[in-house]
């Protein structure tokens, strides 16, 4: 337990010194929590050390955890790979915030989804910005295509972007992953699209939050260094299939 809480100051500090480091309010970047795998009495104590933002990767394991945290009243986002008919699914569970819509069908049919039950969503488009074949999201080329796209759905509330980086200890081949999305962003911004705010950049995870935080985040995930190492590989989990 106090090894949670001891993460999560360190997580902290660390987001404080990279806002510090780069002429940031530490106010404008929030700190996600990726809970997947991590059972709900141990994210019971991340939330109680102050922590309400979680994100998980599959909607079966927010349904797992839903009830036992629901006294908290956590904020709910979701950060996985989504399946189009899992969509009926994931409106049971007040998820505020879909940070991965990476395709016009899949738009298309929270939406229509959304309207039958006269409700909204907010959404991040999430953008390939490290062309691994591995990965989900739009490619770059095709991110404001498609950002125009969904801001005609108006049940969709678009946010900003959400970006997975590269894995990679080399900080000269992550970075510019981050740039591009700020890029995307920019580029997008410029359209002055209706219901599009384009606030919000979701990047940087445990290992690169301060890359991110230099180059513009305002939400970083993290997992592993609040809650220690996963059992599968990441990969498992962003796959909604699996
Ligand atoms: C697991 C996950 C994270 C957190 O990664 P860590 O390296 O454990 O901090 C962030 N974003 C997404 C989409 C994830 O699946």
């Amino acid at each position: 337990m106090l090894h949670i809480q001891e993460n999560i100051k360190y997580i902290l500090q660390r987001i404080e010194k990279a806002c510090i480091a780069n002429n940031r309010d530490p106010q404008e970047v929030q700190l996600l929590l990726a809970t997947k795998t991590v059972p709900a009495a141990r994210i019971r104590l991340a939330i109680e050390a102050g922590q309400t933002l979680l994100g998980e990767n599959k909607i079966q394991e927010i349904k797992e955890k839903y009830d036992d945290l629901l006294d908290l009243k956590p904020t709910n986002h979701f950060i996985g790979h989504l399946q189009t008919n899992k969509i009926k699914d994931i409106l049971k569970y007040d998820v505020t915030c879909i940070h991965s819509i990476d395709r016009l069908d899949l738009a298309t049919k929270l939406h229509q989804r959304l309207t039958s039950k006269n409700k909204t969503m907010e959404v991040l488009i999430q953008v390939n910005t490290s062309n691994e074949e591995s990965k989900f999201g739009i490619a770059p080329e095709d991110a404001l295509a498609l950002i125009q796209e969904v801001a005609q759905l108006d049940t969709l509330r678009i946010k900003g972007l959400m970006t997975i980086g590269l894995f990679s200890a080399d900080e000269a081949q992550i970075r510019p992953c981050f740039q591009l999305l700020k890029n995307i962003q920019q580029q997008a911004k410029e359209l002055h699209l209706p219901n599009v705010e384009m606030k919000e950049l979701s990047m940087g995870m445990s290992g690169d939050l301060e890359i991110a935080i230099a180059e513009g985040a305002t939400i970083v995930r993290v997992g592993t260094a609040i809650f220690g190492e996963r059992l599968y590989p990441d990969s498992y989990y962003w796959n909604e299939n699996k």
